[in-house]
């Protein structure tokens, strides 16, 4: 049975805390997590979440309860994972055009660290050498995901090293004695595809020559989830079985453990964006529904064109017409245009789904608006998870002179 929160349920949440409020269904984090683990049970498969999707600390310590690893993508979530009570060796920074520092700060740490370009391994080479092994994080030149903004492997992407500069890669080895043990590719978000990982797999193969010391490899996250009725997502059984094949048939490679680093997969789902209508304006080109919301609360519309599934909870057997969605932010930001909702009045609630994943994450306070709050919902209860923010938090960071 799949986990989803009820109308009800989301309507008592809005009275009680207030919007725009993100609530996270903590069951359905579990559910997604264990779809995934049991695909992969046949292998010898470690999942990483790809923490960036959603950081509260909440969420980080029950990924941590379901016996999850952590991929971080700043130190900072470094130090987030740790404080989760995530143990070290149960988490990994990719990096990505990070200052070396971080990288240093990593190693101290004890963590797993995949670098990412030519010049941070030869500074890691020096400093540290044979005495502390690290992954490297390729760029296969595939082109996969979503969209462009989303794509993260192909030849004109800033990500990873590029695979036509594997001989630099040997040359610092050779040099500094690095012990390289895993191979790294990320190739983008929203692949539903199970062969383009079958790329990228093979890509990885035709390089493990090159590398005696090997232990792992990791082929990132960007699983596809269904955000509309109808959606294609990855089927994770065909992939897992893909994999095993592609794996199992490789003499070295059989003996590796695979890595995955999913984020939105495991959270996108469980999270819902409530809002309330401040004006309804009708107009010859469309009625516009004005929510307290903007792109400054959920910025995937706008700035990816991302599909959010809306509904009127307030209203759910209303008769359906067009509406247009929109923010109160002094910007275009437009949620959905011409969008068939349940009649829509001032102060209804309106939710969107799958607010779990890049949603709070890459909220601001732009206008000087509050960041919602957050609540999560556990064993049959709501709990504030973050509050809202107040006017002192605008005021908090800022000298005046
Ligand atoms: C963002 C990111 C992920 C997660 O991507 P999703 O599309 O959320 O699964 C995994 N690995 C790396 C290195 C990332 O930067």
């Amino acid at each position: 049975m799949s986990q989803q929160l009820t109308t009800e349920q989301l309507l008592h949440a809005a009275e009680k805390f207030g919007t725009p409020l993100y609530v996270y269904h903590i069951e359905k984090i579990t559910e997604q997590y264990q779809q995934l683990t049991q695909a992969f049970s046949n292998s010898d498969v470690k999942i990483f979440y790809a923490c960036k999707a959603l950081t509260n600390i909440n969420i980080l310590k029950h990924f941590h309860s379901l016996g999850s690893n952590i991929d971080c993508s700043s130190i900072n979530e470094v130090k987030l994972a740790l404080h989760a009570g995530f143990p070290s060796n149960r988490i990994l920074y990719t990096s990505n055009g990070i200052a070396f520092n971080e990288i240093e700060e990593a190693q101290q740490l004890g963590i797993h660290i995949n670098i990412d370009s030519l010049s941070n391994l030869e500074k890691f080479g020096k400093k540290f050498g044979h005495s502390y092994p690290v992954g490297i994080r390729l760029r296969p030149n595939i082109l996969a995901g979503g969209n462009l903004k989303i794509s993260t492997g192909h030849d004109k992407s800033k990500f990873g090293i590029p695979t036509d500069q594997i001989n630099q890669v040997i040359s610092l080895i050779a040099k500094y004695d690095l012990h390289i043990q895993g191979l790294h590719i990320h190739t983008g978000s929203e692949i539903k595809d199970a062969d383009v990982f079958v790329k990228g797999i093979e890509v990885l193969f035709d390089l493990i020559p090159h590398f005696t010391e090997l232990k792992f490899i990791d082929l990132g996250g960007g699983f596809k989830v269904p955000y509309k009725t109808g959606d294609d997502a990855t089927d994770i059984v065909l992939l897992a079985q893909k994999v095993k094949e592609a794996f199992d048939a490789h003499p070295v490679a059989k003996d590796l453990q695979i890595w995955f680093e999913p984020g939105k997969y495991l959270v996108s789902e469980c999270g819902y964006f409530i809002t309330q209508v401040n004006v309804i304006k009708e107009t010859s080109a469309t009625t516009f529904v004005g929510i307290n919301s903007g792109f400054n609360h959920l910025i995937r519309p706008m700035f990816y064109d991302a599909y959010h599934r809306i509904k009127n909870i307030s209203n759910s057997y209303g008769i359906e017409k067009k509406y247009s969605v929109v923010g109160n932010i002094c910007e275009t930001d437009t949620f959905a245009w011409e969008r068939k909702l349940n009649e829509v009045r001032e102060e209804d609630y309106l939710v969107f789904y799958n607010a779990g994943a890049y949603g709070f994450e890459m909220s601001s306070n732009f206008n000087s608006r509050f960041k919602p709050a957050e609540v999560m919902f556990a064993k049959d209860d709501f709990f504030l998870i973050r509050r809202r923010d107040e006017f002192s938090d605008l005021l908090n960071h800022q000298i005046e002179v």
